[in-house]
């Protein structure tokens, strides 16, 4: 297959059609083929359809409902950028083909990667990774590789108590020891703090700015200062990119290394375990180690150099998560770099406002202001045996998908909520007013109805641990 496809013309690109799919089924081998029957069953259209627009309907998505699911950043998907996604001359391609038939694809990706230096501040970008997570992971493989070049041996990672399980997780798959770093209430790095546990054996510290009670790290160039005299790097979780792109960028705050998840900031409908797409950033010092292979330019053509010796090598099949690649950079380029800016700005406007609604009411650990997020604790609100997740399912029956809740572990019950800078006042209102009467009258006058929510949902309320330990994924 991959020999015949690098035989296709420059630029070729198969249109779908049922003619080719004959053709491709008459070449496929008798044995091969499926000689039991497909079992589906005969049903009318109008059957079909009301089938799968009832299954949608038993969903809560981004276009029926508020989704307020903090550190997710779900914020609206442009229809164009789906639309672009589906173009056939994307669809059809394969990743086989030779690298002369996708120069146009491999132009996207190019720029795509210095657009992402431009609103980061880093030097170069990969973009394998497959999600945040994935990004921290080959992003802890070059930090231990560069470590070995220069011959240190370096053992250990910082990672603040705020910090998004995943950064422990990685630093841990990648062969690191993890130094827990108590953080403030306020989800904050103190340097002082910081300077105490920074040894010699410290291959860095992970930060997520701002970080996950939605606090803007103000000590971050104090904090860089003791890190890199230690000789350790600068390590920075992108999740919260939302609140700061296009104001302020990782690279002039003195991080070496990071990931950005691009399927959060800059616009992929996600959840439930994906789509997801975690590109790694680093400065140039770092850039020998990226994942292989790099797109470069030779003379007048897009290649993918493979000849990097020092590269942790490849962490996925072929070229990354290209559809999430693709949506991305046609967010980037609708928007402009005025309209980034102006998308951070309204998702902290947002959130503050919500927050200024929220905090006289039900408690907020971390204060008056906000960026992109904010985590209510409402613990002290609840008179009765009430817990969070009550309040979550029933939110569910008032028409809300429930905002992220027991996170960050370092507050009690949390709630945590990230409007984004696409919700109206109308909605943001609503919800404030919703979640206020739930944790503030419905908790204590009808206890109940919170401990039987959610009842207006397809499925009712499951036991969790069960649902995860033995989960029934056939329907018959
Ligand atoms: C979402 C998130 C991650 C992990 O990213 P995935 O793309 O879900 O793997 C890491 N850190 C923070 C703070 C996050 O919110």
């Amino acid at each position: 297959m991959g020999r015949l496809l690098n035989e296709l013309p420059v630029g070729y690109c198969p249109a779908y059609s049922l003619d080719s799919d004959i053709e491709i089924n008459a070449q496929i081998p008798e044995n091969l083929k499926r000689n039991l029957d497909l079992g589906l069953p005969n049903v009318t259209e109008s059957d079909l359809l009301r089938h799968f627009t009832n299954l949608s309907r038993k969903n809560y998505a981004l276009s029926t409902t508020f989704y307020p699911l903090g550190s997710c950043t779900m914020k609206h998907n442009l229809l164009v950028s789906e639309r672009i996604a589906k173009f056939n001359n994307f669809t059809n391609l394969h990743p086989y083909q030779n690298s002369k038939t996708i120069q146009g694809v491999l132009e996207i990706m190019y720029n795509l990667e210095k657009d992402l230096c431009e609103i980061s501040g880093m030097d170069y970008f990969s973009l394998q990774q497959a999600a945040g997570a994935h990004g921290e992971f080959a992003s802890l493989l070059i930090i231990a590789k560069y470590f070995k070049s220069i011959k240190q041996k370096r053992t250990k990672v910082i990672v603040p108590d705020s910090a998004h399980g995943t950064n422990p997780a990685s630093a841990t798959l990648a062969g690191f020891d993890i130094v827990s770093l108590k953080s403030e209430p306020d989800g904050s790095v103190l340097p002082e703090k910081l300077k105490e546990i920074l040894t010699p054996e410290i291959a860095a510290i992970m930060l997520t700015v701002p970080n996950t009670l939605g606090t803007f790290e103000r000590n971050i160039h104090e904090i860089s200062k003791v890190v890199h005299e230690n000789g350790s790097l600068l390590y920075y979780d992108g999740a919260n990119l939302n609140a700061i792109m296009g104001v302020v960028r990782p690279g002039d705050m003195g991080f070496d290394i990071m990931h950005v998840n691009l399927h959060k900031t800059f616009s992929t409908p996600h959840g439930g375990g994906g789509p997801g797409s975690g590109p790694v950033g680093v400065k140039a010092f770092l850039d020998p180690f990226l994942p292989v292979p790099k797109i470069e330019i030779a003379g007048n053509e897009f290649v993918l150099n493979y000849e990097k010796p020092k590269s942790i090598g490849k962490l996925k099949a072929f070229f990354g998560n290209f559809p999430v690649l693709l949506k991305a950079y046609v967010y980037i380029k609708s928007l402009g770099a005025k309209g980034l800016k102006n998308a951070s700005e309204q998702a902290v406007l947002n959130a503050n406002y919500m927050l200024a609604r929220f905090k006289d009411k039900i408690n907020v650990p971390a204060g008056n202001r906000c960026m992109h997020e904010f985590v209510l604790a409402p613990k002290a609100s609840f008179k009765s045996a009430i817990k969070t997740l009550d309040v979550a399912k029933r939110l569910l029956d008032c028409g809300y998908y429930a905002p992220t809740v027991y996170f960050p572990l370092i507050v009690e019950e949390a709630i945590m909520i990230e409007p984004t800078e696409t919700e109206s006042k109308e909605t943001l209102d609503s919800f404030v007013d919703v979640l206020t009467k739930i944790i503030l009258d419905e908790a204590s006058s009808e206890p109940q109805k919170l401990k039987d929510a959610p009842v207006n949902t397809a499925v009712g309320r499951l036991n969790e641990v069960e649902a995860a330990r033995n989960p029934v994924l056939r329907w018959k």
